[in-house]
């Protein structure tokens, strides 16, 4: 192979780096095996004389380094934090150019492209986007029922088509498992308006909702596994104590093998990416069920395939509930589920009857408590945000705010100011806070709640027009609540629309009570200038996650895990603790092969019963009188364990 541009060792040092980003696996050929470089003055002919020279010269070098080092070298740019910045911006281009160069002569090497997407079993079928380009859901949304329910698919060949994949991926390593997640990342990235168009057809958020809290944080969590992951989930080597002395530990992070997720209708993008990549990574097969509310039909299979997954590694199959429950009846090996109270208890019941794991992440009722030293205009304008985000559709939103009695009517005359500033449009620029209710279902019981509370004595402090004539259902403009009482159906019932109620509270101690007076857990949010305060009342909580001076923010912090006590749900996924919900977290002992026979082996005699107890004694009660005294029962016991071992009891 020949360039004009680039000689015979720069092209080696090309295919040297291609080898170590591409090394190739039984599905994709290894870089050098598909004859990619036939195209490479193609590729860089465009690049300027200058830029040309540079990228000759480096590869030349790399043409002798050895591949260990390339991939290092690889390794070390993803962790930027350790670079000053002059050296980190060079060095993260670098990757880009090379990286682009590498994967467009391998991705472009048309006579093989077929080949490759067969090999890496590609949908033929591959569904598109259906409804694009936007157009906002000013009727109700209907549920897609899928095709599923009517019993066109074969769920058992879905099953077994995940258990080969899950069984392929568990066997590479995380960096491979990583790569098609870094691709995914740069899709959501460049599609991230298309998506966008999508997600606002089918839930009617503001666009500025759809990419602070669809978009941005998969694209933070996709981000934080790159650099992350791989630590979490390298097999560890554990201590091993002195009793078990010449042994080794380890555990082992694999995957469990097809992991069901399941997920709701209002983050829609964000609850099967972000559940997909930490099934994934963790070396799992996935079977995802949208919400049939909200199914993005095509845009996650798309947006997967493009990146390199697999249709057999992560399955969309389209319905409600019924199909939910048939998914569960085929005993996947992990269910991840994202909903309602009501659903998660008949989910976790039915997987009780298969002994399936479950994760529950479900509804919260959470409560933000500002005290009399916080700043007012923050705090006001947290709850504002905090109350109305997604127009409430959020777990985490806040349903109910306690203010000191000292602040309180300050508080809420400044509360309704800014509520009442609140933007109410689907809009197509970001020019818009909150957008309107995904559907009617969810509209008809927001409605309800109010209008129980009003008719209980509660008062709308702002849009008090929608009490009496609502512009239409699906547009419930944000309401702060003031008298809501226990006599209410709201004063324990999820809200999830952008309702706020409000309450006094007296003390510490009163506020702490009311907040945990709740059936659920979920998240909490402090205000206060006293950071001591702030500690023991976080600590007193019965919560998941809680936010001191600031709202929802845990979620933001992908390092952070996420999940709820009590009726919010089981589990913690995100940050480490999420990711290992995903393994199975196996323990492995190393021995040497020999033939000694261990001390609790049989034969039990009396003599090494009593040996082991002083041995027992000695090592517990420490110091180095113990230790001594360790020593010598642990060396009689091995004397006496070979001795038996070889004669036998007498
Ligand atoms: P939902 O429980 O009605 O439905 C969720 C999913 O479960 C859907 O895909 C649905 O088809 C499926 N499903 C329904 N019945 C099923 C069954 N018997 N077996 C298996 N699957 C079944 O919830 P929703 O209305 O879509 O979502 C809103 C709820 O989700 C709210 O309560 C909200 O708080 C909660 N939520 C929680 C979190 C969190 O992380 N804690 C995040 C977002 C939403």
């Amino acid at each position: 192979m020949a360039s004009k541009y680039l000689d015979k060792t720069s092209l080696r040092g090309l295919e040297k780096v291609g080898n170590v980003l591409i090394p190739g696996n039984q599905h994709y050929p290894k870089f050098s095996h598909l004859r990619t470089l036939r195209n490479i003055d193609r590729i860089i002919g465009e690049l300027p004389s200058a830029d040309l020279t540079d990228l000759a010269l480096f590869l030349k070098v790399l043409a002798w380094t050895p591949s260990l080092f390339i991939k290092a070298l690889f390794w070390l740019i993803t962790k930027k934090d350790l670079f000053p910045d002059f050296l980190a911006g060079p060095l993260r281009l670098m990757d880009i150019g090379l990286k682009g160069i590498i994967y467009t002569l391998y991705y472009s090497n048309t006579s093989q492209t077929e080949n490759i997407l067969k090999s890496m079993e590609y949908c033929a079928e591959t569904p598109s986007y259906e409804g694009s380009p936007m157009q906002t859901n000013t009727a109700a949304m209907t549920p897609d029922e899928g095709n599923l329910e009517s019993g066109s698919i074969d769920l058992d060949k879905i099953f077994e088509k995940a258990k080969n994949a899950g069984s392929q991926i568990g066997k590479l390593t995380i960096r491979e498992r990583l790569a098609p997640l870094i691709e995914l990342k740069e899709l959501v990235l460049e599609r991230q308006e298309e998506l966008i168009d999508i997600i606002q057809k089918e839930t009617n958020k503001s666009r500025s909702d759809a990419l602070f809290s669809e978009i941005f944080p998969i694209v933070d969590t996709l981000h934080w596994m790159e650099v992350e992951a791989e630590n979490i989930l390298k097999d560890k080597k554990v201590k091993t104590p002195i009793v078990l002395m010449g042994k080794t530990s380890y555990i082992y992070h694999q995957g469990l093998g097809v992991v069901l997720v399941i997920s709701p209708w209002n983050y829609p993008l964000f609850q099967a990416l972000v559940p997909i990549a930490h099934a994934l990574i963790c070396g799992n097969a996935v079977i995802y069920k949208p919400s049939e509310f909200t199914p993005l039909k095509g845009a996650v299979e798309s947006l997967l395939n493009d990146a390199g997954v697999s249709s057999d590694l992560v399955q969309v199959i389209y319905g409600g509930g019924k199909l939910g429950s048939d998914l569960i009846e085929k005993r996947p090996d992990k269910i991840f589920f994202t909903g309602s109270v009501g659903t998660g208890k008949k989910i976790m019941q039915q997987a009780g009857k298969h002994l399936i794991p479950v994760e529950l992440e479900l509804g919260g009722k959470d409560p933000m408590i500002v005290f009399e030293d916080a700043n007012i205009q923050r705090s006001v304008k947290g709850a504002a945000w905090g109350a109305m985000t997604n127009a409430g559709q959020s777990c985490t939103s806040v349903e109910r705010l306690y203010v000191h009695e000292d602040i309180y009517e300050n508080f809420k005359s400044e509360l309704i100011v800014e509520v009442g500033k609140i933007k109410q449009l689907i809009d197509t620029n970001g020019n818009s806070d909150i957008g309107h209710m995904t559907n009617s279902q969810q509209a008809k019981k927001v409605r309800a709640l109010v209008l129980d509370a009003v008719a209980k004595g509660a008062k709308a402090l702002t849009n008090e027009y929608w009490i009496e004539s609502p512009k239409s259902e699906l547009e419930i403009p944000a309401i702060v609540l003031e008298g809501v009482t226990s006599e209410m159906e709201i004063w324990d019932c999820e809200i999830f629309g952008p309702i706020l109620p409000i309450f006094k509270f007296s003390s510490e101690i009163d506020v702490i009570n009311r907040a945990n007076d709740s059936s659920f857990g979920l998240s909490a949010s402090v205000w206060t200038a006293d950071k001591t305060r702030a500690t023991r009342v976080t600590k007193s909580l019965e919560t998941g996650n809680v936010s001191v001076n600031n709202v929802m923010l845990t979620e933001g912090n992908p390092y952070l895990p996420f999940g709820g006590v009590k009726n919010s749900g089981i589990g913690r996924y995100k940050g480490a603790h999420g990711l290992l919900s995903f393994c199975n977290i196996k323990s492995v002992l190393f021995d040497g092969n020999s033939s000694k026979v261990e001390a609790n082996w049989y034969p039990y005699t009396t003599e090494k019963y009593h040996l082991f107890d002083n041995l027992m004694q000695a090592l517990f009660k420490g110091g180095i009188m113990g230790l001594i005294k360790f020593a010598f029962y642990g060396l009689k016991l091995e004397m006496l364990s070979g001795k038996l071992g070889k004669k036998g009891r007498a």
